[in-house]
């Protein structure tokens, strides 16, 4: 059988193996452990924030992040349509259900001209409180979401969400090593959240970091992260999470940071080859590039635009069969059974790009010779 190639899979050629011995060999398997900490002070340092606090997943920092800056039951959340599930699901756990915005189609981020708009026409004050109209809840935050790890236009989200006293967490998910107006992303949003899920460029296993600039915020964050416990003895002063990184995830997230910059590097480098590729091909799109920022290129891939083109769903099929591993990729919150009932805006723009986006193998290990197969192979599926 030949070899398939991946769509994106861990490369754990550094000191990953090295540092998980040193676990093993130190007993140190749970949260309590020297990774932990070295890990949060190299994912703070590359996002340019004071500090950062790891959890267990991407989901479970959005959820703490969240909670942590007021979100409660029956309070709204705005959040763009084209997201993973994730995002959505966040909100939904603090008991609040996303207010679901579209996406800008220059950066397919939340878009701050309809932001504003929204805002202006569909919210009103009341007391210390902003309402939400048409269905009378809270407006509680707002939440950009980085995607495939290209930063939103933040600039403009952040004056209007200051405008309008609501907190921002960004899910920046994929986009640690990516910057916005060559600033890095860690001081825009109040809080910032990373994921470290295996198919994330840079990966625990799995994991998560909340980052921000706000001493204070993040110590609440990392209180209520381990059970709210102030001391030693079993007193809890509020509701809290298990929701710690273990230090074997750290030891392997350690590891992939001292790489940071090189497999960033390298997803660019794929990004760019298939650019240059696919460019000018007819019925042919390729990932948006905004001038706000500059993307840490998590996924690659184009957009199949031509309707006289197989769908999506149809070129994977045939690629699955040729040995290359692609994927279709977010279906819109909005249009998803469990949101299907949540305020949202027009999604001429989510709905017109959702389904004709193509992801591509874009694996750091992946060789320029597959990368010229995979070229080769999907052009002549796409003639
Ligand atoms: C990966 C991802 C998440 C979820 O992170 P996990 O660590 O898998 O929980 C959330 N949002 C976005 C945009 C993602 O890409």
């Amino acid at each position: 059988m030949r070899e398939v190639i991946p769509l994106a899979v861990p490369n754990l050629s550094g000191n990953e193996g090295k540092y998980l011995r040193e676990c093993i060999e130190t007993n140190f398997v749970s949260s309590a452990g020297p990774f932990v900490e070295k890990f949060e002070e190299m994912v703070a340092r590359a996002a340019g924030t004071a500090c950062a606090v790891a959890v267990s997943s991407g989901t479970t920092g959005l959820h703490l992040a969240l909670h942590s800056l007021g979100v409660k039951a029956g309070d709204l959340v705005v959040l763009p349509s084209f997201t993973f599930i994730a995002s959505a699901n966040a909100i939904a756990h603090c008991g609040a259900a996303p207010w679901v915005l579209d996406i800008d189609p220059a950066g397919w981020t939340l878009d701050p001209r309809l932001l504003e708009k929204e805002l202006a026409g569909r919210t009103r004050r009341a007391g210390e409180d902003l309402v939400h109209t048409p269905t009378g809840r809270r407006v509680a935050a707002v939440m950009p979401v980085y995607t495939l790890g290209s930063p939103a236009d933040m600039q403009p989200i952040l004056e209007l969400a200051r405008s309008y006293g609501l907190p921002v967490v960004a899910d920046a998910a994929a986009a640690l090593g990516a910057s916005y107006r060559k600033g890095p992303l860690g001081e825009l949003a109040d809080l910032t959240v990373f994921s470290f899920n295996g198919n994330k460029t840079i990966t625990a296993g799995g994991g998560g970091m909340i980052a921000g600039t706000d001493e204070k915020l993040l110590r609440q964050v990392r209180h209520l992260s381990t059970q709210a416990r102030p001391g030693r003895e079993y007193h809890h002063d509020q509701v809290g999470f298990n929701y710690r990184l273990t230090n074997l995830q750290a030891a392997v997230g350690c590891a992939q940071m001292e790489r940071l910059e090189e497999l960033v590097r390298r997803k660019r480098q794929i990004q760019a080859a298939y650019e240059s590729a696919f460019a000018g091909l007819p019925g042919i799109g390729l990932f948006p590039k905004p001038p706000w920022g500059e993307s840490a290129c998590w996924l690659a891939g184009i957009t199949v635009e031509d309707p006289g083109l197989p769908p999506v769903k149809n070129i994977c099929e045939r690629l699955r069969d040729k040995g290359i591993q692609t994927r279709t990729f977010w279906k819109p919150v909005h249009l998803q059974p469990p949101y299907r009932d949540a305020p949202r805006s027009g999604q001429p723009v989510s709905e017109k790009i959702w389904d004709k986006v193509l992801t591509l193998p874009c694996s750091t290990s992946l060789t320029a010779e597959q990368q010229g197969c995979v070229i080769e192979t999907v052009s002549g599926l796409l003639r």
